[in-house]
């Protein structure tokens, strides 16, 4: 029983970490269909709040989940809800904030704009 849901755990994590989009819970059901949708939410907040993966709150859309390979931030087309990944010099970002008596340990910044989906 329990290597089983040791199992379950790995196929849900490999799914995130191949695919190169932040997937929702629905999403990471369709891939690993033998797992049921309530394991798949489960395992995936098990899986935010030991830090192995990344829960994104994108604003227009449901939670998406997501293995970082490298820290990055996301920009959102809020017309299509396409998502873009990409970094920032951090620690540039960082001094800017001039946040004084405050030692920042973690950076996310989420863009909202209209992408190029039109074109
Ligand atoms: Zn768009
Ligand atoms: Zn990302």
């Amino acid at each position: 029983m329990k290597t089983r849901l040791t199992k379950k755990r790995q196929a849900i994590l490999r799914v995130l970490e191949e695919s190169s989009e932040a997937l929702s819970a629905a999403e990471v059901h369709a891939l690993v269909p033998e797992v049921d949708l309530a394991t798949v939410y489960r395992n995936l907040e098990h899986f935010t709040n030991e830090k192995t993966i990344k829960k994104l709150q994108l604003g227009t859309q449901e939670a998406r989940f997501e293995f970082q390979h490298e820290p990055h931030h996301h920009a959102v087309c809020t017309e299509c809800e396409r998502v873009l990944h990409f970094t920032a010099p951090d620690e540039k970002i960082k001094k800017l904030l001039r946040l004084e008596d405050f030692k920042v340990d973690e950076l996310e910044v989420t863009v909202r704009g209209i992408c190029n989906h039109q074109k």
